[in-house]
């Protein structure tokens, strides 16, 4: 499932490819995703031109000469592949630029998005309206999320992975992250210090930035010469190693709630 880095080394695999061009062709080829593609997708978007591209928490956003962004979400498959040899079942949308590239959506379970609002509506899209700071940005400090937490009683881990304390953190990273930081997941949001929401920050943006790092640095793989914009592995501490050693000797353990693996050491992690 693509996660923030993903997305992020999505759009720095797209912005080559895309920015400054006009679209010379938009094509849905079906009438939905997770939700029905806009109606006049294809009217607002072919022949804009591409001014910029960037990201929102796990969101794409294609910014265009019309002031239109459209936003993508990859959802658990989707991805994009650039100038793809043949047009493939699970191909959802064709975008064709003045330079005669094209990029095809590619999302075999459907669960990714396709959404087209106004540039200066875009804060109250309905996801983003209610969303935290940027996990990367300089808003998002410990002192911040000491307030964001202050008198709440759920377990940090799920504070984490609420949008609306921070965006875009996925279930991988947040459990590296409080491995690093040596704070439990089960921690009562409320009852963590300053100095431990310094460290937890720190280890946030460290194993984001990782991640991002190891995605850019593949970037070359990952625009493979067949264009498939894909997911990359990476070797975590404790994320997915149930009954291995941790970095301490102890076991890494697993919790399951509500269908959601958490991977943690009970030794490092207070
Ligand atoms: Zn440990």
């Amino acid at each position: 499932m693509p996660e923030l880095p993903e997305v992020e080394t999505t759009v720095a695999g797209l912005r080559p490819v895309l920015e400054g061009q006009r679209l010379t062709l938009v094509e849905p080829r079906r009438a939905n995703l997770r939700r029905p593609f806009p109606i006049d997708l294809r009217q607002r978007m072919t022949g804009a031109r591409v001014i910029e591209l960037g990201r929102r928490a796990k969101y794409g956003l294609i910014v265009t000469d019309r002031d239109d962004v459209m936003i993508f979400h990859l959802g658990m498959s989707g991805r994009w592949r650039i100038d793809p040899a043949e047009i493939e079942k699970h191909d959802h949308l064709v975008l064709e630029t003045e330079d005669g590239r094209r990029l095809v959506l590619n999302d075999p379970r459907r669960f990714g998005s396709i959404d087209l609002v106004r540039s200066d509506e875009i804060d109250s899209f309905a996801p983003f309206a209610v969303m935290g700071p940027e996990p990367l940005g300089d808003d998002f400090t410990g002192r911040y999320l000491k307030a964001a937490t202050k008198d709440r009683k759920a377990p940090i881990k799920q504070l984490l992975l609420d949008q609306r304390t921070v965006a875009g953190l996925g279930n991988i990273y947040v459990c590296e992250a409080l491995h690093m930081a040596g704070i439990s997941p089960a921690k009562i949001g409320g009852q963590i210090s300053g100095p431990r929401y310094d460290k937890l920050v720190i280890a946030i943006k460290q194993v984001l930035k990782a991640a991002i790092a190891a995605g850019g640095s593949s970037l070359r793989d990952f625009v493979r010469p067949d264009g498939e914009l894909g997911y990359f592995a990476k070797d975590w501490l404790v994320y997915g190693r149930e009954g291995q050693a941790c970095h301490c000797g102890a076991l890494v353990l697993r919790r399951v709630d509500s269908g959601r693996s958490t991977f943690y050491c009970r030794k490092c992690q207070k």
